[in-house]
């Protein structure tokens, strides 16, 4: 079994190179990936540093290729760089598309993001790596392996959607940051965050999809005993696509600056909606409070329940009786 994933491993490798090669040294790759790349305006270094590819818009040629290197049909199939026909051919899985390679803690390809370079609705945006015996997504996240160190140096984790908005944040010299790649959050992800920080900052989406997401992440994170922060990005942007409007140094400075508690986050949010409404504004106490039931460190609890009290004009006797409803609808 062992030896089965080092195969796989071993595949994986050949085929990223592959995806490599073709972005760098074919005429199409360089005239199709290698400038949508630049176009997105992404460096060279930082291109190289993702290790990003691209694959060839026609059927076979990984299948073809991979077998003249020697490698097994029933490999490619499982790592799902290859389909299986009907007749029990196989055909590439990745065609005409940028190609975003994911790496374990330890910097091995487990699987690869394919972006396409359509804009037809109909066109899926990205086609990813099914899981396998060596990709676990619910054990992954994008970009921890370029991360670590500086997530541990920084003492802080910034936690983003997209493949794109990992690689765009590194060129703007911000390091420590991954993405849950589309998914929603795991505990596994989150207990892989927490063996190098208990702060994270949750920048997605800044539209009604990444909203509703970092709502669903604070939560989760909040029940590991992680310490959480969000911010959202103005007009529905994404990091990457705020980095390359305002630049790198506003981007710096913008992210830095915005980014609020979760408390004053969550309130500020559902208050939006409830404006002067009685009976909403009960129901976003209500919410607030049960995010904060779920932080399992007392003095943070009491810490927050104050704050929750200030924020909301509300007595903190009337909070804890409400904590404690909610924690006893819950046992
Ligand atoms: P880009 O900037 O290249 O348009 P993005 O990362 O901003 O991409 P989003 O639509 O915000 O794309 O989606 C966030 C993440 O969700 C993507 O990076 C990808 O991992 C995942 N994702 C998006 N669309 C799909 C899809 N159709 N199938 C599977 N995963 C997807
Ligand atoms: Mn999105
Ligand atoms: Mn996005
Ligand atoms: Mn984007």
């Amino acid at each position: 079994a062992q030896d089965k994933r080092e195969s796989l491993y071993i595949l994986n490798q050949w085929a990223s190179k592959f995806f490599k090669q073709n972005l760098w040294e074919t005429d199409f790759g360089k005239s199709i990936g290698l400038s949508y790349f630049k176009e997105r305006g992404y460096r060279e270094d930082i291109i190289k540093k993702f290790e990003l590819g691209y694959s060839p818009d026609q059927w076979t040629t990984l299948v073809d290729e991979a077998k003249k290197a020697g490698f097994h049909e029933s490999f490619l199939a499982e790592l799902g760089l290859a389909i299986e026909r009907d007749d029990k051919s196989l055909y590439d899985r990745f065609r005409g598309r940028v190609i975003f390679p994911i790496h374990n803690l330890t910097g091995r390809v487990i699987g690869f993001g394919g972006r396409t370079l359509k804009t037809e609705k109909s066109v899926a945006k990205y086609v990813n790596s099914p899981e396998s015996e060596i990709y676990h997504k619910s054990d992954v996240l994008y970009g921890l392996n370029f991360a670590k160190k500086a997530i541990m140096d920084a003492d802080l984790c910034y936690l983003v959607e997209g493949y794109a908005d990992v690689i765009a944040m590194h060129q703007t010299g911000v390091e420590n940051v991954v993405s849950s790649s589309g998914t929603s959050l795991t505990t596994g992800q989150i207990k892989l965050i927490s063996r190098f920080t208990k702060n994270v900052v949750i920048l997605y989406d800044g539209d009604a999809a990444g909203i509703k997401a970092s709502l669903r992440g604070t939560d989760m994170l909040l029940e590991e005993g992680l310490n959480v922060k969000v911010l959202l990005f103005p007009d529905g942007n994404d990091p990457d696509s705020y980095a390359k409007q305002v630049g790198s140094s506003v981007f710096k400075e913008y992210i830095e600056k915005n980014q609020e508690d979760f408390i004053f986050y969550k309130t500020n949010i559902l208050l939006k909606d409830a404006k002067d409404d009685p009976i909403k504004r009960a129901e976003v106490i209500r919410e607030v409070v049960t995010s904060i039931a779920l932080i399992p460190d007392e003095i943070k609890v009491s810490v927050f329940i104050r704050q929750c009290s200030s924020l909301l004009d509300i007595e903190e006797r009337i909070l804890l009786s409400e904590l404690n409803k909610i924690r006893l609808g819950k046992a």
